[in-house]
């Protein structure tokens, strides 16, 4: 995250599916959406590595300013929603929906490619190649890792931000599993300052 702060997007969730939640933020107590155009989403896949150079200038050339852009964008942001409903309910232990398993594999079912072989300094590796011939299969690595997310990780290490202002979540990969914040930069140090304040004064006082 740090020395691309250039960067309008947040990342650093490490999961891309929470990472694509953490595009709509909370700023100065009002809901704000970083994905406000086609091109916005081609930067964010482009800046989560799901898109390369290439695909994504190319994708611009065909979608930007076009109906079906447009649409697409509407349709990443609803799956974006149901993607946030998810992660809610699993951060609260609510049961989860059925509706979610079938809208991820709606936006699934859009993947076209195929495996290749590769090898690199002797040693060998199975790739996939993606088509992206239609615009939804943009977002199909988002779901991609929806599913992956659900089939592979410990769900109490899904968490939300513990800034009540704040809105993101994360996957706590930390050692003892105790990261609290988005982003110490942002929300751990804002409670940090909060804390240091609060020793600063009790010393000031005894
Ligand atoms: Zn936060």
């Amino acid at each position: 995250m740090k020395g691309k702060t250039e960067s309008k997007f947040i990342f650093g969730a490490n999961r891309i599916c929470l990472d694509f939640i953490n595009t709509q933020i909370v700023e100065k107590g009002h809901p704000v959406d970083l994905l406000k155009n086609f091109p916005d989403l081609i930067e964010w896949l482009t800046q989560a590595h799901v898109l390369n150079e290439k695909d994504a200038r190319e994708s611009l050339r065909r979608w930007k300013d076009k109906p079906r852009g447009t649409y697409t964008l509407e349709q990443a942001q609803s799956f974006r929603a149901v993607l946030r409903g998810m992660v809610e309910r699993i951060v609260c232990r609510k049961s989860f929906l059925k509706s979610t398993i079938d809208e991820i594999n709606e936006i699934l079912s859009n993947r076209i490619g195929y495996p290749y072989l590769t090898r690199a300094r002797g040693v060998f590796e199975i790739r996939f190649h993606k088509e992206f011939n239609e615009p939804i299969q943009l977002i199909v690595p988002i779901a991609e890792s929806a599913s992956d997310l659900l089939c592979h990780s410990d769900f109490s290490l899904i968490k939300r931000c513990e800034n009540p202002a704040c809105v993101l979540y994360f996957y706590d990969i930390s050692k003892n599993h105790t990261r609290r914040w988005c982003s110490m930069s942002v929300c751990g140090n804002r409670m940090k300052v909060g804390t240091h304040y609060r020793r600063h004064w009790s010393k000031k006082k005894s």
